[in-house]
């Protein structure tokens, strides 16, 4: 039988090309999405793919949200935590609500999702936890303390757990892409984008397809014996 996954923020950008990467694959697939109502119902329509909204900041909501697609879909085996915003600043002019915006969204909201599918997975012995971390999650980045932080903390949270799944069949790995031609970096001013590209060894930024790949194989049988991993995929940009 077909397993089911969540990929959070589903329906754009690096979430959309996993969204159909598991699709296409075979898997059920739920698109969860914040607020981008046009965006996720262009997404539907194009592919096909239930959307569900909910923000993963908010612990109660992502319950209601996890017990409806379950209901909707059966009970999901593979949680791809890919949401993720930017709010950058200079620390020194960082604002409290920046820095709390996106803590609670990037590493919030993974405790938030993976708590309630946790038992479950334990359960059922089965369970694949993807969570898309960042290149500045693992070097920094000035100008991103709040950003670099919660990302470095979804890898923290990634060893951490391998080792309570390991005996109980659940995987949990994570993903470090580097510089990915969505809307993120397209808000880049070109200037800037340009001088990111000259330092990336491969001289192009990467695309949300080449990240859905990584994903589709950590969450694959294949996968069974890969976890507390991180994988990184920056065109050589950095290496750890
Ligand atoms: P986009 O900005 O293109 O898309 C973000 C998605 O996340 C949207 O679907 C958005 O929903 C959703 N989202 C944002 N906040 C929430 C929330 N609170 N609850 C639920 N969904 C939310 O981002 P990318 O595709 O570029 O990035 C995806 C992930 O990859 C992020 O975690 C990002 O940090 C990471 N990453 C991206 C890189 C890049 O170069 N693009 C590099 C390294 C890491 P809505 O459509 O409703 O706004």
């Amino acid at each position: 039988m077909a397993r089911t996954a969540i990929v959070t923020g589903g329906t754009r950008g690096i979430g959309a090309a996993i969204s159909i990467a598991l699709k296409t694959a075979g898997y059920k697939v739920a698109a969860n999405y914040a607020g981008n109502d046009e965006a996720a119902a262009k997404f539907r329509e194009e592919n096909g793919i239930a959307v569900y909204k909910w923000s993963v900041a908010d612990y109660d909501a992502c319950a209601a949200g996890i017990a409806k697609v379950e209901a909707e879909l059966g009970p999901v085996d593979i949680l791809v935590n890919n949401a993720g915003i930017t709010r950058d600043s200079m620390f020194h002019k960082m604002t409290r609500e920046q820095w709390d915006e996106v803590i609670n969204t990037n590493l919030h909201g993974v405790f938030n999702m993976t708590h309630p599918l946790w038992s479950g997975m334990r359960d059922r012995k089965f369970g694949r936890v993807i969570t898309i971390s960042s290149i500045n999650g693992q070097k920094g980045q000035a100008g991103q303390v709040n950003y670099s932080a919660s990302k470095a903390g979804d890898i923290g949270f990634t060893k951490a757990l391998a080792q309570e799944g390991a005996r109980a069949g659940i995987t949990v790995n994570v993903i470090c892409p580097g510089y990915i031609a969505t809307d993120m970096v397209m808000a880049v001013p070109e200037k800037m984008r340009e001088a990111i590209v000259a330092q990336i060894p491969a001289g192009r930024l990467g695309t949300p397809e080449e990240i859905a790949r990584c994903v589709l194989f950590l969450a694959s049988d294949d996968a069974g014996f890969i976890t507390g991993s991180t994988i990184t995929a920056n065109g050589g940009q950095y290496f750890c």
